[in-house]
């Protein structure tokens, strides 16, 4: 008989946090977002860091060159998609690498003063896809499935690490301690956590799996400081996909994530790839997902053996948001009011001191505007 996992799968809509004593060293421009991306030896220093913790998606209609140099400018990094032949990733990722930054914080740029980008990677044609990312200058890679608890990953891992022990590359998604653990022993770098929470997502309708996200980053954290207690490495985990508002992020990173992956919020922006629409409301944005039929990508979504049969992603719009700058500057702005509030000064000190209390509906309710409003709140 199948057995029943303990606890309700819950998401980040049912969390808030409550605030800590804010101390008067806790203000919010001293707030520091560093985060760590590579696995390292606890008591060290990750070897590859971002300066603020959000990287965007593997996507076609999200991480083009413009959206990567943009979002590098500001510390994060995006990961090139790699549903289209070696040649045009290639380029992509050298479109990044040849803008020189105009600082030499390495926590941002290469030891060249390059910005840095990131690869996704697929478990089909890695032997002749990933030495042609690392020779065009991708600073870390990411296996990318829709499914990632499986041998396929733990191979190419095994294939990564032998021949190029000193790459970043993360693996994913999972939505377990377990599955974190298997990809964790395998070599993985990063463990990217999701399964069925993206915006444009099917997939817990087409095939009933899935967790809600915050329980997923509450499990895979926990079993990522076990890893860390029991072996003396600590290896990063990513909260990918549906966060729906800014405060989220902070939840996710309250919840034990080290960083987020985001789709939906990129695409809104100018920087992203789809196309900007007029309606009567105002300006969309295009927004598709990888396994829609218009990605059609199989690499990420293929049943082994059947092809790609069916979708598990949805084609399309998000509201305009203008130019990432911008939107970014306000969302880090309220990331870090958000952990002044809660009595922190870094995101290690964050999680560590958080508290978080479910939600009931009439309290969800009651978070909300109760008057007709007038102006536009961002
Ligand atoms: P969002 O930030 O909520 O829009 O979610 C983005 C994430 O959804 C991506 O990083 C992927 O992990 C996932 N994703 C992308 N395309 C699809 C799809 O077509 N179906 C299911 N999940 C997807």
């Amino acid at each position: 008989m199948a057995q029943i996992v303990e606890g309700v799968s819950r998401t980040f809509n049912e969390f808030l946090l409550l605030p800590n004593k804010t101390s008067t060293e806790c203000r919010a421009d001293g707030v520091q977002l560093v985060a760590p991306v590579a696995r390292y030896a606890v008591g060290e220093h990750s070897r590859l860091e971002l300066l603020v913790p959000f990287t965007s998606a593997i996507m076609q209609s999200v991480s083009s060159p413009a959206l990567a140099i943009a979002l590098a400018r500001h510390g994060g990094l995006s990961f090139l998609h790699h549903n289209r032949p070696i040649a045009e990733q290639v380029a992509d990722i050298r479109e990044v690498k040849a803008v020189k930054a105009v600082t030499d914080r390495h926590q941002l740029v290469d030891a060249e003063k390059r910005l840095r980008v990131g690869a996704g990677v697929n478990t089909h044609d890695y032997h002749e896809r990933i030495p042609a990312l690392l020779e065009a200058g991708a600073d870390a890679l990411c296996l990318d499935s829709s499914d990632g608890y499986s041998e396929w990953q733990a191979r190419a891992l095994d294939w990564v690490k032998t021949r190029y022990p000193d790459v970043v590359i993360g693996a994913g998604n999972v939505v377990d301690g377990q599955a974190f653990e298997y990809l964790a022993d395998a070599g993985a770098d990063f463990v990217k956590i999701g399964v069925g929470g993206g915006s444009i997502c099917i997939t817990r309708d087409q095939k009933g799996i899935g967790r809600g996200q915050a329980s997923a980053v509450l499990d895979v954290a926990a079993a990522r400081d076990a890893y860390a207690q029991r072996t003396g490495q600590y290896v990063p985990v990513c909260s990918d996909g549906g966060l729906q508002l800014d405060y989220h992020v902070a939840l996710a990173l309250a919840m034990g994530a080290d960083f987020v992956m985001m789709g939906r919020y990129f695409a809104r922006f100018d920087q992203a790839p789809g196309a900007k629409v007029p309606t009567a409301d105002g300006y969309v944005k295009e927004y598709w997902g990888e396994g829609s039929y218009r990605a059609r990508n199989w690499q990420r979504y293929e049943q082994p053996g059947t092809g790609l049969t069916f979708e598990e992603g949805v084609d399309g719009y998000v509201p305009y948001a203008g130019d990432l700058d911008e939107g970014l500057a306000v969302t880090i702005a309220k990331v870090k009011a958000t952990i002044t509030s809660c009595g922190a000064t870094n995101l290690r000190q964050f999680r560590d001191t958080a508290r978080l209390t479910l939600v009931s509906d009439q309290s969800f309710q009651e978070a909300h505007a109760s008057v007709d409003i007038r102006t536009t709140l961002n």
